[in-house]
């Protein structure tokens, strides 16, 4: 008799939720000037989820249809045994999961890709918004560009697809671009490009350094062949191809275009929260209910009760003299 199939996670607005990205642990080795104030102040370890929860919540998304799962941070290669929790979560693979990646700032790449590619992963995304190396030390302040670069390397030496994520800054790197553009094109990389978001405090003001990507993408126009590219990956970047490159180019505009209509994920915090937007504070709680020993009948009820909380999208404004929209850090969320 064949295998009954997952029921599928629908949410209130029809939307199939098929898409879960974990984040691993909230500390991190770099202190990016958009994502946290240097003197960022990390969970005790207690309230962070074990491996081995963080396990049985994910394979339980994966029995609910879940077909992509993204391990995240904070900076989820600094935190011991992740490569064990990567090989334990591919059984998955080809089990009703499709995809097992991972966003990483790269610097412990050069160390684990290999290890990262045995276990099953095809694809990570790599945090790198400059290839100029004082750049990088002012945005990351404690990161340093040749690690990254080495870790880049060594992810495609083990066979990884590498798409570089690089968050537009204005006055710190609109001006590295172009540059990026390149580098990524010759080594057969895909490029996105973010807008920065307004999630958790951090040192002086964002909106000085916000950059629309409207203009961005006009200003590339300029230099640049763009042929756009039917949405196919069901995210919030808008892909086209770059015709003197041939690689992909994304843009993830949160802020000057909305792109919640085809929201397909949903997010859990390294303690265990369930955001069920990236924009809004509805979260459901699954670490208390695991401590205290809920069964699997009881997690899948949780989880579709989880679900009716999502709301429609996000409403993120940028704007001076007010608190964030969301006080919470990428950091803790998953970016
Ligand atoms: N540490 C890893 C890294 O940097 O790739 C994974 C976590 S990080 C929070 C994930 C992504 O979120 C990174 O690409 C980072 O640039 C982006 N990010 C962090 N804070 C952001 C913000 N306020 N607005 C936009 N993107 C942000
Ligand atoms: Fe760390 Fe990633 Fe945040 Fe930078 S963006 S501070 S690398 S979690």
């Amino acid at each position: 008799m064949a295998a009954a199939l997952p029921r599928p996670l629908i949410d209130p607005f029809g939307r199939r939720i098929d898409y879960l990205r974990v984040s691993v642990t909230d500390r991190c080795d770099f202190r990016c000037t958009y994502c946290m104030p240097e003197a960022m102040t990390f969970l005790p370890r207690s309230e962070v989820l074990s491996l081995e929860e963080i396990d049985r919540l994910a394979s339980a998304f994966v029995a609910r249809g879940t077909r992509k799962l993204r391990l995240t941070g904070g900076e989820p290669l600094v935190r011991r045994g992740v490569v064990d929790l990567v090989r334990s979560l591919s059984r998955h693979l080809g089990n009703g999961l499709d995809e097992l990646t991972m966003t990483t700032n790269g610097s412990q790449l050069a160390r684990f890709a290999g290890d990262l590619a045995a276990a099953g992963v095809r694809r990570i995304n790599v945090s790198l918004d400059t290839l100029g190396a004082a750049t990088f030390a002012r945005i990351t302040r404690w990161g340093r560009l040749p690690q990254v670069l080495d870790g880049i390397a060594a992810a495609k030496a083990a066979g990884l697809h590498v798409k570089i994520n690089m968050v537009a800054l204005k006055g710190i790197n609109d001006d590295a671009i172009d540059a990026m553009l390149r580098w990524t094109g010759a080594h057969g990389h895909d490029l996105v490009l973010i807008e920065t978001m307004p999630l958790g405090t951090v040192d002086g003001e964002r909106i000085d350094r916000y950059l629309p990507l409207s203009a961005v993408r006009r200003d590339l126009e300029r230099r640049w062949t763009l042929a756009p590219l039917g949405d196919t990956t069901g995210g919030p970047a808008r892909y086209v191809r770059v015709v003197e490159t041939g690689q992909r180019l994304g843009f993830i505009t949160p802020l000057t275009e909305n792109f919640c209509d085809g929201c397909n994920r949903v997010r859990l915090t390294a303690t265990g929260r369930l955001y069920l937007c990236l924009g809004q504070d509805d979260a459901v709680d699954f670490r208390d209910a695991l401590r205290a020993g809920i069964d699997d009948a009881g997690l899948d009820a949780l989880i579709d009760r989880a679900l009716l909380a999502k709301p429609r999208g996000h409403d993120f404004v940028i704007a001076r003299k007010r608190a964030p929209a969301v006080a919470r850090h990428m950091s803790l969320t998953g970016g």
